[in-house]
């Protein structure tokens, strides 16, 4: 008796297993009103700024800048509209700088990436360093704090691959574009 119970709850995880891995983000189709419905594939980044949609992105990483390449993307939206976390993970540093403005550095859940978060209008309540936070929740607010003209309101958007050691000020950045117009509009 105890065998065949043993066999299968075996046969049950394997199942589970073999479920999980067959759950691609085409094959999943989420049952309406549950949470994942209109989220991309776990750990796929989502654009951080609500309402804005691929189409609307725009490839900057490139593009001069004072001195230096940007290596961000930068998304066009109305000051005030709400910046939100792009993936499941921790706030890990608030910092206001002369170029960024009111910034924030998030880490995903791995601590392998940041995303980083600039020109702020201002943080959203309750927002703190250390603070958990899930993909869309609200961050703050699209402004023109820093270096941003104060006509063209933007999220300056970076998303570096962090070192061994961590440090939020010396990942080495990639390019937002490909991932957040592949990877998470398509699955929206
Ligand atoms: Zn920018």
């Amino acid at each position: 008796m105890r065998n065949v119970l043993s066999g299968m709850l075996l046969f049950v995880a394997l199942g589970a297993l073999a479920s999980r891995r067959l759950d691609g983000p085409r094959l999943a189709a989420p049952a309406a009103g549950r949470r994942e419905a209109s989220r991309p594939e776990a750990g796929a980044p989502m654009i951080p700024v609500k309402g804005v949609v691929a189409a609307q992105l725009k490839s900057t990483f490139n593009e001069g800048r004072a001195g230096h390449l940007h290596h961000a993307i930068d998304i066009l939206a109305p000051r005030g509209t709400p910046v939100i976390a792009a993936v499941d993970g921790t706030v890990r540093k608030l910092f206001v700088s002369r170029a960024g403005g009111i910034t924030l550095y998030e880490y995903d859940l791995a601590g392998e990436r940041s995303y980083y978060y600039a020109h702020l209008d201002a943080y959203a309540p309750g927002i703190r360093e250390g603070l958990a936070v899930h993909q869309g929740d609200v961050l703050g607010y699209v402004g023109t704090t820093g270096n941003a003209p104060a006509n063209t309101p933007h999220l300056h958007f970076a998303i570096d691959v962090l070192p061994p050691t961590k440090e939020w000020w010396k990942g080495e950045p990639i390019d937002p574009y490909p991932i957040l117009t592949t990877s998470a509009s398509e699955l929206r």
